[in-house]
């Protein structure tokens, strides 16, 4: 039976570490600040800020959620991110996606100041991960490392694969990987022959967005499986990997939920203690 990576313990502990960095950031007068910008009223979204807020308070940071009507001009969005750029109060800015489909999400994104792009989506700070040099990293991306490490998978030399190539789960968590010296392998829907790479992985990761798209044949006896996918099946919310049976050949395996998704909040709010702190200095 597979080790449990259990996200929720992780990041009970994650924010008791971020609890004490933020209260000597605020003794020294410099409470951090997220602002989130909100467009529209998608429920899952709506979900999404009111936990980013509910962690700001737990940590004790400043947090201000932005609400914008859904037919938001691309330019009253741009004018807003520009205000909380300028705002020495604010040390994180996060745009929820998706955003409504008229506006440009790569456009708002670049107008974001890099130093406060908590996210980590900007382009200098995705350039930053692709070329090695220290940035503001993604979130999901960040409490995948974070878990795997907590838990002492080793990583150097072992084959890694990442099963999804979007530019805030599959591109990052590959490039972080790399980095710990894996050797990487990057699968997608025009991967031929999917399972015949996900069958040499030490370490498989699954971000896809399709329930159970991960079976026992097509896991290495042992390895390690992060499940990213939140998917939702009758009122549940499941994961990408078939807990079950995968769990009886996996050697570790994060849980959906209670898994990575406990990590990427946690992760969050130490973007925005860590963006503080720079500051600070
Ligand atoms: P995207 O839809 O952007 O990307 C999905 C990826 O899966 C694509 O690269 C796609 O390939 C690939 N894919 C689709 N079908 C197949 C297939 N049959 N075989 C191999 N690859 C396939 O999703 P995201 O990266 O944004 O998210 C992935 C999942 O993770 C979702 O369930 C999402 O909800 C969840 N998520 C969870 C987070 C958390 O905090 N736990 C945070 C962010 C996301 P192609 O590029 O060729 O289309």
């Amino acid at each position: 039976m597979a080790v449990l990576l259990d996200g929720k313990a992780l990041a009970a502990g994650l924010m008791a570490d971020l609890k004490l960095r933020a209260d000597a950031l605020k003794a020294r007068g410099k409470t951090p600040g997220l602002a989130v910008i909100l467009v529209g009223d998608d429920p899952a979204s709506q979900v999404y800020v009111r936990n980013k807020g509910k962690a700001c308070e737990d940590l004790g940071l400043l947090s201000e959620t932005i609400r914008l009507p859904q037919e938001t001009s691309q330019q009253d969005l741009e004018t807003q991110i520009e205000q909380l750029n300028r705002d020495p109060r604010i040390d994180g800015i996060l745009v929820q996606l998706p955003l409504p489909r008229h506006l440009d999400e790569a456009v708002a994104l670049r107008r974001i100041a890099p130093e406060k792009d908590v996210d980590g989506f900007h382009i200098e700070n995705a350039g930053r991960l692709f070329t090695g040099q220290s940035g503001v990293v993604a979130c999901t991306p960040k409490g995948i490392l974070y878990m795997l490490k907590k838990a002492q998978i080793p990583l150097a030399g072992k084959e890694a694969v990442v099963i999804g190539r979007s530019n805030i789960v599959g591109k990052p968590v590959a490039m972080l990987l790399l980095n710990e010296n894996c050797t990487v392998t990057l699968c997608h829907s025009r991967t031929v022959d999917l399972a015949a790479h996900t069958r040499r992985a030490d370490i498989l990761v699954a971000a896809v967005g399709k329930p159970r798209f991960v079976t026992a044949d097509m896991v290495k006896p042992g390895a390690a499986v992060i499940d990213v996918g939140i998917n939702r099946v009758d009122g549940k919310v499941v994961g990408d990997v078939d807990f079950e049976n995968v769990e009886k050949v996996a050697g570790y395996l994060s849980p959906v939920p209670g898994g990575v998704g406990k990590m990427t909040i946690g992760m969050l709010m130490e973007n925005t203690i860590e963006a503080a702190e720079r500051k600070a200095h």
